[in-house]
């Protein structure tokens, strides 16, 4: 299939994004490296006074014979289960290393071809691209990359769609900027094309109509649920007809899980025999926004912070060139370059893995965290009095990706929710209630008021319908040790506030 260019979506750009021209200055960094071109245009310091002359590091190698969980330390006298990862100053090993001379000095901000070209296959082999100019920029995360996002297209004052539930951290960051939001409702399968629709049609032509819609699409931070590719398609469409640009912030992408099967004997992934090809694994994968966009309004947010470490402090945003431009401009005067002592270790270990080594990391990853998310789904069901589960009262949910369980909990049967002197049938003191009793108990699991895309200063932004349950997050990230006394707390706390207080009432 022969691909189209994108669209020009420029018209869309924030009014300081199009005051931003390319720093004249940075436009000579690329002869830096050329051979016979004496370089004296730059304030580069000289690479002779790095203090870093090398740097080594161990890594487990693929395809992770042993798991990708146990120290290499403890595996002394199995070398081969080992990557080495050795950088110096200005000898290459290999053809895709950076040596530190260059990884740690002033470079270009889209990022060293070593790293953007692996981000370039790993693409290809990830997402089924329909335009011809896509390209791809380094960030320092999707944080930054999110930040970033504001800049170039709103202007103060603007409104910008949500999940009505979100990561608040960007729900904050937009406030701070002055970029109100408006909710969009979900449900257990994120967003819900025909409620968004309707807001769509339906837009109070007072307000400025929002451009950008910010959607977490697999295993959503709060609540993570994991948008499938008919919703995406019905929510894409709703993109072209209604001139959005939608920003897929995916850090969870690799975190599909395998489904939740209640018996433990049938969950044929434990088997370590069973080998898992990469190429059945990419089938297993929900297509991302990025593979329906065929007019170049998706800015994919890719980020390692799950991957492998928060702190490596980096990832990289997919969209049409044009835009990539865009953020280049920004970075140029922003954050300029991830840290070179980032960049060159990524890069380095993902080349000598490969992309297959790559792809099997990712595996390994899939089933460390359905472990994970089985334990804690096992662990409520024990925990939780069953009545209580049976009569809807509490509803769980076995999330499909991610690493976020959420309880949900009716707060009508909660015994004292009528009461004039207790909650009064105000769910933001019941829900605030909630957390402190779970502290109280020992147990840190936070309530879904916080992740509100209600925007308190917009008053659109309130007509959101408030169903029965409110729910609090957890994270199945933690240690099995730290997960089953949490999980008992949580079961212990619910047994109180629903049963035990109902007793008491009744007694009284
Ligand atoms: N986006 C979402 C949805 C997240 O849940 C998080 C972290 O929890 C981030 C972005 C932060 O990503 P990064 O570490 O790349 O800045």
């Amino acid at each position: 299939m022969t691909l189209q260019e994108s669209k020009d979506l420029d018209y869309l750009i924030s009014d300081e994004s199009k005051r931003r021209y390319p720093s004249r200055l940075k436009t000579c960094i690329k002869y830096f490296n050329e051979p016979n071109m004496v370089f004296l245009g730059g304030g580069l310091p000289s690479s002779d006074y790095f203090p870093f002359d090398n740097i080594s590091i161990n890594v487990p190698k693929p395809p992770f014979k042993s798991g990708i969980t146990n120290s290499i330390v403890e595996k002394d006298d199995k070398q081969e289960d080992v990557t080495d990862i050795s950088l110096f100053k200005d000898l290459k090993i290999f053809d895709n290393d950076i040596p530190l001379s260059r990884s740690l000095q002033y470079s270009n901000t889209q990022g060293h071809p070593e790293f953007i070209k692996f981000l370039r296959e790993h693409t290809e082999i990830v997402h089924d691209m329909k335009i011809s100019d896509w390209d791809i920029a380094v960030s320092c995360g999707s944080t930054s990359a999110f930040e970033s996002v504001l800049r170039i297209f709103c202007n103060p004052g603007d409104i910008m769609f949500f999940e009505s539930n979100s990561f608040s951290s960007f729900i904050d960051a937009a406030r701070g900027q002055n970029i109100k939001t408006f909710p969009i409702p979900i449900d257990e399968e994120g967003i819900i094309p025909e409620e968004f629709e309707k807001i769509l049609n339906n837009w109070d032509s007072n307000y400025r109509k929002p451009k950008l819609l910010y959607t977490i699409p697999t295993g959503q931070n709060p609540t993570g649920s994991t948008i499938k590719i008919d919703r995406k398609k019905k929510i894409y469409k709703l993109a072209q007809e209604h001139d959005l640009i939608i920003i897929e912030d995916d850090p969870y992408y690799f975190l599909q899980l395998y489904p939740y099967i209640k018996d433990v004997n049938k969950r044929e992934f434990l088997n370590k025999d069973n080998k898992v090809n990469s190429k059945d694994f990419l089938k297993t994968l929900e297509p991302t926004f990025l593979s329906l966009d065929y007019d170049g309004r998706v800015i994919r947010l890719d980020s390692f912070s799950k991957i492998f470490a928060p702190g490596v402090r980096l990832g990289w945003i997919t969209t049409q060139k044009r835009f990539i431009e865009k953020f280049m401009r920004l970075h140029e005067s922003t954050f300029l370059i991830p840290s070179g002592f980032s960049v060159s270790i990524i890069t380095n270990l993902l080349n000598k893995w490969g992309q297959e080594g790559y792809l099997q990391w990712l595996i390994n990853l899939k089933r460390e965290y359905t472990i994970k998310r089985d334990f804690v789904i096992d662990g409520l069901i024990k925990n939780i009095p069953k009545e209580l589960i049976d009569n809807e009262i509490i509803k769980i949910y076995p999330p499909e990706a991610g690493m976020f369980f959420i309880i949900k909990m009716n707060v009508k049967k909660h015994p004292e929710f009528k009461e004039k002197d207790k909650f009064n049938l105000n769910i933001e003191k019941f829900e605030m209630y909630m957390y402190e009793k779970f502290v109280k108990n020992r147990v840190c699991i936070v309530p879904g008021i916080w992740f509100s895309a209600i925007d308190p200063e917009l008053d659109i932004s309130k007509n959101i319908e408030i169903d029965d349950y409110i729910f609090f997050r957890g994270s199945f990230a933690g240690t099995s040790k730290e997960l089953e006394k949490g999980l008992e707390r949580i079961g212990e706390t619910l047994k109180e506030e629903y049963i035990d207080q109902k007793e008491k009432k009744r007694s009284k």
